[in-house]
C-alpha cells in the first residue's frame, strides 16, 4: 500500500499518465496530477479518483520549462511537506524522417521528453536527499532501445532517459532514493491511435505475444516500482512490451 505517500506524475491527464495517477491513487497515495493543455481532462482524472474515495490535485506546468519546474515542485512541497514517488510521463512525439525533420520538431521532443525529466529530477531530488528516501520512475520506451524509422528525436529522447536514469540512480542510491525507467512498447493510447492502420499492422506483426498494451500494463509495473518489494531496485529499464524488444 501506498498510504501516506505523496506520487507527482507528470502528464497525467490522459493516457499512460491517467492509468498511473489512478492506480498509485487505488493504493492510497495522494496524487498530484500535472497536465500542460486544458484542464478538463485532468480535472475528470481526479473527478475519478475522487469517486473511489482517492485524493488527488492538479497542477498546471509545462515540463520543458525550468522555471515551471521549479514553482510546481516548491508548490507541492510547501503544501505536503514531502514528495516520496515522482513519475515522469509526459511526452510527446513529431514524427518524420530525419532528412525532412526540422530543428523546432527535433528541439521540442528533447525539450519535452528529455529535459522535462531532467528539471523535475533536479528540484525533486532535493526534497527526497533531504528526506532520506524516494521513488523516481521514467518513461522511456522501447524505440529509445531499438530505435525507430521516423522517430529520430523521440528514439534520442528516450535513450536520453536511460542514460538520464543510469546517472541519477548512481547519484541518488545512497541516499535511499531509487531511479528507474519503464519501457513501454505499443500501448493504445491518443499517442498511437494517431497512426495509420498500416503502421499498426506492421507494429503488430514485431510482437510476439500479438497483442498491443493497455496503459493498466504500464500503470501495475509503476505501482510494483514505487512499492516497497522493489526497495532494492535501480538503475533498471523495465521493458513492457509483449516482447517487442526481445
Ligand atoms: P498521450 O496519450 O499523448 O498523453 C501524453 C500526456 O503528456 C498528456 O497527459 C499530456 O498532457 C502530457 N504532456 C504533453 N506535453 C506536456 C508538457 N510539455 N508538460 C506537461 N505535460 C505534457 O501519451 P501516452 O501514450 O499516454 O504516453 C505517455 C508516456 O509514455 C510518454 O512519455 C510516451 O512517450 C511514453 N510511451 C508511450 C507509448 C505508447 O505506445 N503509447 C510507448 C512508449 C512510451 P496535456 O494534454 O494536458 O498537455
Amino acid at each position: 500500500m501506498l498510504s501516506g505517500n505523496t506520487a507527482v506524475v507528470t502528464g497525467a491527464s490522459r493516457g499512460i499518465g491517467r492509468a498511473i495517477a489512478l492506480e498509485l491513487a487505488s493504493r492510497g497515495a495522494l496524487v498530484i496530477i500535472n497536465y500542460n493543455g486544458s484542464a478538463s481532462r485532468a480535472e475528470e482524472v481526479k473527478a475519478e479518483i475522487e469517486t473511489n474515495g482517492g485524493r488527488a490535485e492538479l497542477f498546471r506546468c509545462d515540463v520543458s520549462d525550468s522555471g515551471q519546474c521549479e514553482a510546481f515542485i516548491a508548490d507541492v512541497i510547501e503544501k505536503h511537506k514531502k514528495i516520496d514517488i515522482l513519475v515522469n510521463n509526459a511526452g510527446i512525439t513529431r514524427d518524420g524522417l530525419l532528412m525532412k525533420m526540422t530543428e523546432e520538431d527535433f528541439d521540442r521532443v528533447l525539450d519535452v521528453n528529455l529535459k522535462g525529466t531532467f528539471h523535475t529530477i533536479r528540484f525533486v531530488s532535493r526534497q527526497m536527499l533531504r528526506q532520506k528516501s524516494g521513488r523516481i520512475i521514467n518513461m522511456s520506451s522501447v524505440v529509445g532501445i531499438m530505435g525507430n524509422a521516423g522517430q529520430a528525436n523521440y528514439a534520442a529522447s528516450k535513450a536520453g532517459v536511460i542514460g538520464l536514469t543510469k546517472a541519477a540512480a548512481r547519484e541518488l542510491a545512497s541516499r535511499g532514493i531509487t531511479v528507474n525507467a519503464i519501457a513501454p512498447g505499443f500501448i493504445e493510447t491518443e499517442m498511437t491511435a494517431v497512426l495509420s492502420d498500416r503502421v499498426k499492422e506492421a507494429t503488430a506483426a514485431q510482437i510476439p505475444m500479438g497483442t498491443f498494451g493497455k496503459p493498466e500494463d504500464i500503470a501495475k509495473t509503476v505501482a510494483f516500482l514505487a512499492s516497497e518489494d522493489a526497495r532494492y531496485i535501480t538503475g533498471q529499464v523495465i521493458q513492457v512490451d509483449g516482447g517487442m524488444g526481445i
